[in-house]
């Protein structure tokens, strides 16, 4: 398929994100008006919001954009959500008559934008091969690097939904109990080695109760975020056994601003790696599941310039969006509209391909250049950009940014007890 044309200034660059094989849907407010739901066209986004009480835009069961969230049109399901995208295509289209909705584009470069949806549950995976085997590497060695079930079922653990913030949210260092390998005792300490890891996020649209096969799982996925699970690899590594991850990774999780849908993914689909050992039957894979989607991380330092450290693909993933949620249901879990599910980190086979900067640095013992100075982790003050795009036949399919500020720790967060260690 090649570049849909529309007559929207901007959305027929073969460079830009938005063009009209993308419509991504978010939630935005320009100054002085409420947030309300909106697609990205171009250099514009249609207040979808606006064109549904116009009436141009019927869809079976609507109303589905009285809210600031696209909860509502996730639930109704993939009949509807391929209708909104035939409808919203016919009215972008070129050759389509502008006047039904051109007075409700609104330039980008004037909007805020806010989480595009209502977080149900976040839903953490490990799915990244190269990543697990690093991290397994380096704290177990290369002999046990890969956890026996791994070649199995996609790990996950249940994060957090109500730190999952949109681009652009600034956050604080954490604070957290560490206890470093040479230490007699832990203390309570900002953490030293914050970090980053690159992540895609898949949104649940259509719920579930009771297992669901991986076919039904992917009928479910509304669309996809880039994910950015900020981890404090200090306080993660005193905390993690035997239960995992829990205050390490509950500090921030940022999305990206645009849910890019299933739909503009499915020319991307590609099929899903060599499988080393047979997946038993419910989790194997009914078609191509997995995306080319060209990966970026970008690090600026406070007052300094952008280094990219890392490029790599979704295509590293060892197991699918619809695999995660297929395992998650087994246990006949409920899923629910606007759950979230991280990918885990997406690294690649080589070192600048690499998804944390934990493995970028090889745990600290080898640091990265960044504009003149060396990270181990993040100092405060750096700005961390994960970036995707899909190259279709002359147009992209492009994410936009997902980006965050770390900011320095508290001085003391529980107001006078004193933080420092008892000597
Ligand atoms: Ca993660």
């Amino acid at each position: 398929m090649g570049l849909i044309r529309s007559w929207v200034a901007g959305a027929n660059r073969p460079e830009g994100p938005f063009p009209l094989n993308n419509l991504p849907c978010g939630v935005f407010s320009t100054e002085g008006t409420a947030p309300r739901c909106g697609v990205a066209i171009g250099d514009h986004v249609l207040d979808v919001a606006a064109v549904e009480a116009s009436g141009h835009l019927p869809l079976p069961g609507d109303p589905y954009f009285t809210a600031p969230a696209w909860n509502a049109l996730m639930a109704a399901g993939p009949s509807v959500w391929a209708e909104l995208r035939a409808r919203l295509t016919a009215l972008l289209a070129e050759g389509a008559d502008p006047t039904a909705v051109i007075s409700h584009l609104v330039p980008l470069a004037g909007t805020r934008l806010h989480l595009p949806f209502r977080i149900a549950e976040f839903t953490d995976f490990y799915a990244g091969r190269h990543h697990a085997e690093n991290v397994g590497t380096m704290f177990r060695g290369a002999e046990q690097a890969l956890p026996p079930n791994w070649l199995h079922i996609p790990i996950g653990y249940n994060g957090r939904a109500s730190s999952v913030v949109v681009s652009g949210t600034p956050f604080r260092r954490p604070w957290g109990q560490i206890k470093g390998p040479g230490d007699s005792a832990p203390r309570f300490a900002p953490s030293a080695c914050f970090d980053i890891e690159l992540e895609l996020g898949a949104i649940v649209g259509t719920p579930s109760q009771g297992p669901v096969t991986v076919a039904e799982a992917e009928a479910m996925i509304f669309g996809y975020v880039l994910l950015n699970d900020w981890s404090a690899r200090d306080i993660q590594a005193w905390e993690y056994q035997p239960l995992g991850p829990f205050q390490s990774k509950a500090t921030a999780t940022t999305i990206s601003p645009w849910i890019v849908t299933s739909a503009a993914l499915q020319p991307f689909r590609i099929p899903a790696p060599p499988r080393e050992l047979p997946l038993l039957p419910h989790l194997r894979d009914p078609g191509p599941l997995h995306h080319d989607i060209a990966l970026e991380v970008a690090l600026t330092p406070a007052n300094g310039r952008e280094t990219v450290i890392s490029r790599t693909n979704a295509r590293q993933l060892y197991y699918s969006a619809a695999q995660q949620l297929a395992h998650h249901s087994t246990s006949g879990c409920p899923m629910t509209t606007g759950d979230l599910l991280g990918s885990g980190t997406i690294s690649g086979p080589t070192k600048d391909s690499r998804g944390s900067l934990l493995e970028l640095s090889w745990g600290g013992a080898d640091p990265i250049a960044v504009d003149g100075c060396i990270r181990s982790f993040l100092e405060d003050g750096d700005t961390v950009v994960l970036r995707g795009e899909c190259l279709g036949d002359g147009y992209r399919v492009g994410f936009g940014e997902c980006n965050g500020t770390v900011l320095p720790a508290l001085e003391n967060p529980f107001h006078g007890i004193n933080c420092a260690a008892e000597v």
